[in-house]
């Protein structure tokens, strides 16, 4: 169950936390004079993150740098609909030292840190605000976000009095409706002798209903640019709660048997793409941040993208996700890679990755070391690479301390009957003793329809196995 990231973002009636920064123009003296960001509204949004993005950004903010505050407003704005709330924080921070006496600003960074998930930051904000008879349009809104905010931080009775100002103040409030909304959570919550701390967690888990985490879902898979079609088995090291990061999408074979496959061509992802999505997923994910320490880097060929892609995503992202402060410690990173990858890997890369900090698993999907099984499964590939593959997965296990690579390979009732041999052959008869490092993960084939032969089957292989061996749970994202 994760926390209520996201709270503000997720009230309908809000669309200002969109674009938590945008302030009415009104309240922007000065902007009609600053020509191609007059009339910045959210279809103008569009045009300027095109401009930030063609032009370099530092030579951009230079040369507003001397012009009217609400240029900066603007950036931050934009910033923010890029995902990019440190550098829209830093801005609004900027604009406030030199003009602290622009409180719409101070009310756009409490918006933007509300959005964060910083609460108690953006209390502090708004009622500076308030403390300033702001007009009667911040004030109303104003009370709104304090109701909000103070029962996100768990005080309640005080949010239960923001909401009776807001009633008082403005009877007729446009705030009315999802205040009626805040005031029944509310309410109950204090009504009766059950623990508050645990009413609140309840509600907290009433609110995310399965339609809110179907949005939830439709939105990450929006920023990473499509589902998670399986997860690596050793993501069971952290419970399958990854955060995933494209590098890259397809595979280098298209094998008949696999229901995850996807049908591209192996295509690896643009480092801007990567780093936006690191924006975009440290904004999705919030103040839950800190209950991740996973990183997962797909898709279905992850080693394939090469030790630039793999080396810049899991380092910015371990920074950008805050890693290092997690709740969680000993951060995982997580990839696939397949015969052929691992293979072309030079040792420059797992140098590289055994100094990331995390401790990295790579998931190798063997399939199978004989050559019918190969044919039956329509994968490209001859015993003889699988076997280099399955070796070279042995000595990188040896060689570094954090890097794990594991195997995959299939279990079923209408495999060849070489199949089985060859399996024992690599994970028994091929090494010496037990080696702890470098599970076998074994996937049944749906097409198996006699599944206590297949458990017997499996049985069978792990008694026997010189390696950790598991069956292979499908986990998607
Ligand atoms: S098993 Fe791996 S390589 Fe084969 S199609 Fe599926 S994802 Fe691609």
């Amino acid at each position: 169950m994760k926390a209520l990231f996201g709270k503000f973002a997720e009230c309908r009636d809000l669309p200002a936390l969109d674009h938590p920064a945008v302030p009415d123009e009104r309240h922007l003296p000065g902007a009609e004079a600053f020509g191609g960001l007059r009339h910045l509204r959210r279809e103008s949004l569009s045009v300027l993150r095109v401009a930030l993005e063609d032009f370099d950004r530092n030579r951009l903010a230079l040369a507003v740098d001397d012009l009217f505050y609400p240029a900066k407003v603007n950036l931050a704005v934009v910033l923010n609909s890029q995902g990019r709330n440190d550098e829209a924080e830093a801005l609004l921070r900027e604009v406030l030292e030199a003009f602290p006496a622009q409180h719409d600003v101070e009310y756009s960074l409490g918006l933007l840190l509300a959005e964060m998930g910083r609460y108690a930051e953006a209390e502090r904000s708004f009622r500076s605000v308030l403390e300033t008879a702001p007009p009667p349009e911040q004030l109303e809104t104003g009370l709104y976000r304090l109701a909000l905010i103070t029962s996100e931080l768990g005080r309640k009775p005080e949010a239960l009095e923001f909401c009776a100002e807001l009633q008082r103040l403005f009877p007729r409030s446009r705030f009315v409706e999802p205040l009626a909304r805040l005031e029944a959570d509310l309410r109950p919550l204090l009504a009766n002798g059950v623990p508050f701390r645990i009413k609140d967690f309840v509600g907290r888990i009433s609110r995310n209903d399965p339609n809110t985490l179907s949005l939830k879902s439709e939105k990450l898979h929006q920023i990473i640019g499509g589902p998670v079609s399986v997860l690596p088995p050793d993501t069971r090291h952290v419970d399958y709660d990854v955060i995933p990061l494209m590098v890259a999408d397809g595979c280098l074979y298209h094998c008949d048997f696999c229901c995850v496959k996807s049908n591209r061509s192996f295509h690896r992802r643009s480092e801007a793409n990567i780093r936006r999505q690191i924006r975009r997923l440290k904004s999705f994910y919030g103040a839950n941040l800190g209950n991740y320490n996973a990183l997962f880097l797909g898709n279905h060929d992850a080693l394939a993208a090469g030790w630039e892609a793999i080396g810049m995503s899991a380092v910015e992202a371990y920074k950008a996700f805050d890693f290092e402060k997690s709740n969680i410690k000993n951060p995982g990173l997580f990839l696939f890679g397949s015969a052929d990858s691992l293979l072309n890997a030079g040792d420059k890369l797992f140098e590289a990755l055994n100094r990331v900090p995390f401790y990295t698993y790579i998931n190798i999907g063997l399939e199978s070391a004989d050559a019918a099984t190969l044919a039956q499964i329509n994968k490209p590939l001859e015993p003889a690479k699988i076997r280099d593959a399955f070796q070279k997965m042995l000595d990188i296990n040896r060689q570094y301390l954090n890097i794990e690579i594991t195997a995959n390979f299939l279990l079923g009732d209408c495999l060849a009957p070489g199949h089985y041999l060859a399996l024992i052959e690599l994970i028994r008869s091929g090494l010496d003793r037990f080696y702890s490092k470098g599970a076998i993960y074994l996937s049944p084939l749906k097409t198996s329809c006699n599944r206590s032969a297949l458990l017997r089957q499996f049985v069978e292989i792990k008694n026997k196995s010189r390696l950790p061996a598991y069956l292979y749970l499908i986990q998607r994202l």
